[in-house]
Parts: C-alpha cells; sequence; structure tokens
C-alpha cells in the first residue's frame, strides 16, 4: 500500500497538473510527470509506481545504478538529471534511458561511443539561460552547435531541451524563453529531427509557470516524496 503521504501528496499534484493545463489551455494530458527520486529509498519509488508513475529522475549515479538494478523487474523508464562527468559516460550511457543534462560534445560523443542498447539514448540538450556558474548547460547559441554535433551521433536521439532556472530569473519569462529556442531549432532542423517532443522545465516551486510556458515533462522530487534531509 502507498503511504498515505504520497498518494496525498500526489494527487495534489494531480490537481496543481490539471489546473495549470487547464489555466493554459492545453490537454490534461499533455504534461508528463518526471518524479525525481534522489535520495529516495526503492521501497518509495515501488509505491509511487502502484499510484501509477513510470519515469524516475536521479542525480547521483552511484545511487542510482543500485535503484535501477534493485528495480529492474519494473521496467521503469530513468532519466539521468545530475551533472554528467565525462569519465562515467560508459555507466550512464547503458543504465538510463534518458540523459536530461547534456551540455557538451565531449559527453555527447562518449555517451554515443558507449551506448550498446539497441535503442538510442534519448538526450536532452540543457540550456543555462541565466549563466549560472553553479549548474551545467549551454548558452543559447552553443545549444544549436551541441545539437549538430548530436544529430551526427546514431546512438543518440536529441528529443528536446531541458532547463533549469536560476532563482533570480522571473520563471514567466525564463520558461518562456527557452520555448522560444525549443520551437526555432525545431523549425531550423525539422527534417532531422523526427522526434522533437519534450521540454522539461519546471519543478516542485514553479510548475504552473512551465507548464503555462509550454512544458511537456515537470521534473517534482520535494512535492511528490517530501523535503530532502541529504
Ligand atoms: C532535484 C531536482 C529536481 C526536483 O526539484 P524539487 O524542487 O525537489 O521538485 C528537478 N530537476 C533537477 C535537475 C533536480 O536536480
Amino acid at each position: 500500500m502507498p503511504m498515505p503521504d504520497l498518494s496525498s501528496r500526489h494527487a495534489l499534484l494531480s490537481e496543481r497538473i490539471q489546473a495549470a493545463c487547464k489555466a493554459a489551455q492545453r490537454e490534461p494530458n499533455s504534461v508528463e510527470l518526471l518524479a525525481v527520486s534522489k535520495t529516495k529509498p526503492p521501497g518509495l519509488i515501488t509505491e509511487a509506481v502502484a499510484l501509477g508513475m513510470t519515469q524516475f529522475g536521479e542525480n547521483y549515479l552511484q545511487e542510482a545504478v543500485e535503484k535501477i538494478q534493485h528495480l529492474e523487474q519494473l521496467s521503469l523508464a530513468w532519466h539521468f538529471i545530475g551533472r554528467i562527468q565525462s569519465n562515467k559516460c560508459k555507466t550512464i550511457a547503458n543504465a538510463f534511458s534518458w540523459v536530461q543534462t547534456l551540455d557538451r560534445s565531449k559527453v555527447a560523443q562518449r555517451l554515443n561511443q558507449f551506448r550498446t542498447v539497441a535503442e538510442p539514448l534519448n538526450v536532452l540538450i540543457q540550456v543555462n539561460l541565466d549563466d549560472d556558474p553553479n549548474k551545467g548547460g549551454v548558452d543559447k547559441q552553443n545549444a544549436e552547435h551541441l545539437l549538430e554535433q548530436v544529430l551526427a551521433l546514431p546512438n543518440l536521439a536529441p528529443r528536446g531541451l531541458m532547463t533549469i532556472l536560476a532563482k533570480s530569473t522571473d520563471s514567466r519569462v525564463g520558461y518562456q524563453s527557452v520555448a522560444q529556442l525549443h520551437d526555432d531549432l525545431y523549425k531550423k532542423y525539422a527534417s532531422d529531427l523526427p522526434q522533437w517532443d519534450t521540454l522539461s522545465m519546471g519543478m516542485s516551486a514553479d510548475i504552473e509557470a512551465a507548464i503555462n510556458a509550454g512544458a511537456t515533462m515537470i521534473r517534482v522530487g520535494t512535492d511528490l516524496f517530501g523535503a530532502r534531509t541529504i
């Protein structure tokens, strides 16, 4: 049985998502939930699966690999959302089906080189809109360069953009700007991009602004699993 905490938080979150879709005149099912399970135990993930969640985001590789192995039978989609060290690319390339934090060509090449799973690795280019030195990501110009490089790599499937905004950035303005870039890149490269369908933006505090700007995937940890103590 799911913990009452998790099921009531999930119900509240689902209501927020529905309300935000309605306010933005979007289809209620046009936004996917990525459950950010970093620091949370496998038992809690199993409970989330019982509530219908299938996509999970992890930041810390060692911890993630243990959980992925532990929950192998459940056929979940695992998304890597942490900073990527290039010496970890071999593990990341095969343990996950998505990498949302791609921000440099060397890492793209290594993920491509090491991916041995038959299906390509889905990747999102991380955009650092506010040039915040505390997080990864490329600026708008470099997003296009990086996309061109990814297009030449057969084991990577570019699916869209991901962003984390600085606290000081107005979230409506910031998310709209990344959504615009997502559209502009699609217009320019449409014939090479059969599946450019994902815009991953919005976390616990600001999913409404992200959904309003066109997010197709929100990444929620705290408002789903509770505060992280570590
Ligand atoms: C931790 C994390 C989240 C979830 O943040 P919450 O505020 O706990 O919802 C989303 N995206 C990334 C990249 C994260 O590292």
